[in-house]
């Protein structure tokens, strides 16, 4: 049986028109940066989502630009108190996968992630993921190797999306899988 009710009772829903009045907020930011996409928002706001609609139609994942570009960022540590660090705030969600189960974040080619994406991004996943699930750890041939803690994923999606190339695919785990927010 399909849900096809659902989309109508949606489309009618007051949740639809509140998202559909803010549809072009990220678009005017990206296209007309912080001031003239803050003024347009402003503007649309008290218009009621009047405005003509911004469309972005450029893909987040190719905006990625290259690492070189930039100063590398030197975050002060997590101070325990206002900032803390990945994995003490993954704690706090419950996030559980069995183990044993396959892992829900598939790479279309696995070599691709140390073999392009680390010169070139200075492999990005490390530092998008909010769940520190991607690391480069050293091989013990002293080579990196890309490493995937799925275990620790809270179900953004963000890789499925942000990835450069489009290497990953996040597919749904194991029922049950997942965090647990109480
Ligand atoms: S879905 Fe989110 S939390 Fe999970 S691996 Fe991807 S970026 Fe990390």
């Amino acid at each position: 049986q399909e849900l096809t009710a659902f989309g109508d009772k949606w489309q009618a829903s007051w949740a639809y028109a509140e998202l559909e009045e803010s549809a072009s907020f990220g678009p005017a930011i990206h296209k007309y940066g912080t001031v003239g996409g803050g003024a347009y928002n402003f503007v649309n706001q008290l218009l009621g989502g009047k405005l003509p609609n911004v469309h972005d139609t450029t893909a987040d994942h190719a905006r990625l630009k290259p690492a070189s570009e930039y100063e590398k960022i030197d975050y002060p540590k997590p101070d325990g108190k206002l900032s803390f660090d990945k994995l003490s705030s993954v704690f706090l969600s419950n996030t559980n996968h069995e183990e044993d189960q396959p892992c829900h974040l598939r790479l279309a080619d696995p070599e691709l992630p140390i073999r392009d994406n680390l010169p070139e991004y200075a492999e990005p996943a490390s530092r998008y993921c909010p769940a520190g699930v991607y690391e480069v750890v050293e091989g013990d041939d002293g080579t990196p190797q890309f490493q995937i803690n799925f275990q620790n994923c809270v179900h953004c999606k963000t890789c499925d999306i942000k990835d450069p190339a489009q290497n990953i695919t996040w597919v749904a785990p194991e029922g049950g899988g997942g965090p647990n927010y109480p």
